[in-house]
């Protein structure tokens, strides 16, 4: 078989720890022999983050705008213990929030549903995909406390001096507290296209609930920005697409995700997002299983695994035991990549093999060959457990098959 020509390249993002190593393990065995594959490469190990003073993020967000598709390798976030573990000059941030501030993009997370894994919730035969808006609400507050006899006020100074001012409560009988947040229409407005966007793309349903009913101001501009954006800009192509915008009361919104069989994507404020997307994660089963999607409202997408460098498992493996690490959300998000540079491009032999690399690795875990995390969790009769390199292996004599 020849290999499949890319017309151009994809940002690759490479990270650190044990998905650094899955990561050249899934190029080697699953992608170069292939795929004459075009990448233009940015190391986001810590390292490299730190030789550059972490330049490279920026760098490999600016490249992102300009391919339009990247993938991204697990990268550690450095806290205290990393700072002496790196030699690191300073505590540098997420990248990933970096790379959502550059991109203005929005989280999209689905579970990947394999026989022998049933849901907690036995009737999500679908996946359901959390959007989680990851600006402002009460992660960015001000709280005080406030003492018994003070009267608390929202004050806001107009642009023109003058003042406008609510009473928020008088503390007359008690001490208490009281919280103040902010949102952006322009924020919301992104939050809204990103959602719209990838549900047209994906064909799925897309539904966002707030409590509107209670915060008239807050909660209802939310509604009123995703409504007027449907309205005016998304309503004939989800039409065409035969697809639908739901909006509801984040309480109904909750009882009808629990009775549904999945298939949608839930577009969540940020902390129902926060909540939300823990309880979908967990009520499907595995971490490890779960992809991620940053979308940005103009349409570019960098894809990675939902989880983490699975640090555990890497010093187990420096030590030179035995690992047997799930490679699934970091293989998808490389077919997520690959498919939709495809899609971009117009070279559909790279969206087939995507499909097939994905088939390939559902049908290997369903015949019963898996790595730790799934064989404890698996209600297959004849299953077997596996290291991390033998299942990628087993995944490509089943690609070979399908190719
Ligand atoms: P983690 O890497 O997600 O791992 C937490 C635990 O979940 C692991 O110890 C393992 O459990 C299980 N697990 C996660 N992914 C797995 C996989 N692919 N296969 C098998 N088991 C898996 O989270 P963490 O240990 O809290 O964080 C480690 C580093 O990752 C941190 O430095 C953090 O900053 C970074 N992080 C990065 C991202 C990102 O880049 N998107 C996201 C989250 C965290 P057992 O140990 O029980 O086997
Ligand atoms: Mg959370």
């Amino acid at each position: 078989m020849d290999k499949i020509i890319m017309k151009t390249p994809l940002v690759e993002m490479d990270g650190d720890e044990m998905t650094r190593i899955i990561w050249k393990m899934i190029k080697d065995i699953l992608l170069l022999p292939y795929i004459d594959l075009k990448t233009e490469y940015y190391d986001l190990g810590l390292e490299y983050r730190n030789e550059t003073n972490d330049q490279v993020t920026i760098d490999s967000a600016e490249a992102t705008k300009k391919y339009g598709v990247a993938v991204k390798c697990a990268t550690i976030t450095p806290n205290a213990a990393r700072m002496t573990e790196y030699n690191l000059k300073e505590m540098w941030k997420s990248p990933n929030g970096t790379i959502r501030a550059l991109l203005d993009g929005t989280v999209f997370r689905s579970p990947i549903l394999v026989k022998g894994i049933t849901p907690y919730i036995p009737t999500w035969t679908k996946p359901i995909c959390i959007a989680r808006h990851a600006y402002g609400d009460v992660y960015k507050n001000t709280e005080m406390i406030v003492e018994k006899g003070s009267k608390a006020e929202l004050c806001v100074t107009n642009a023109d001096g003058t003042q406008s001012r609510e009473l928020i409560f008088d503390f007359d009988k008690s001490d208490g507290i009281i919280q103040g947040m902010h949102n952006l229409d322009s924020s919301i407005s992104s939050f809204a296209r990103a959602c719209f966007n990838y549900a047209l793309d994906q064909k799925l349903d897309l539904w966002f609930a707030t409590k509107d009913t209670i915060s008239k101001k807050y909660d209802h501009t939310f509604k009123d920005i995703f409504a007027e954006i449907f309205e005016n800009e998304y309503k004939e192509k989800f039409d065409k697409a035969g697809i639908e915008y739901f909006y509801t009361l984040i309480d109904d919104a909750v009882a009808r995700v629990i009775r549904s069989d999945g298939g949608y994507i839930w577009a969540c404020k940020n902390y129902d997002g926060d909540v939300m997307s823990d309880m979908i994660a967990t009520a499907f089963g595995s971490l490890a299983m779960m992809t991620s999607v940053l979308v940005s409202p103009e349409g570019i997408y960098e894809y990675e695994a939902a989880h983490g460098t699975v640090q555990r498992h890497y010093y187990k493996h420096l030590k030179g035991e035995e690992t047997s690490t799930n490679s699934v959300a970091t293989l998808f998000a490389w077919t997520g990549a690959l498919r939709k540079r495809g899609e971009l491009d117009d070279t559909p032999q790279l969206c087939e093999f995507a499909d097939k690399l994905e088939q390939a690795t559902i049908d290997t875990i369903e015949s019963g060959v898996m790595t730790g995390d799934l064989y404890l969790l698996s209600t297959l009769e004849n299953k077997t457990k596996v290291n991390t390199e033998d299942f990628l292996k087993a995944v490509n004599e089943r690609l070979k098959e399908l190719l």
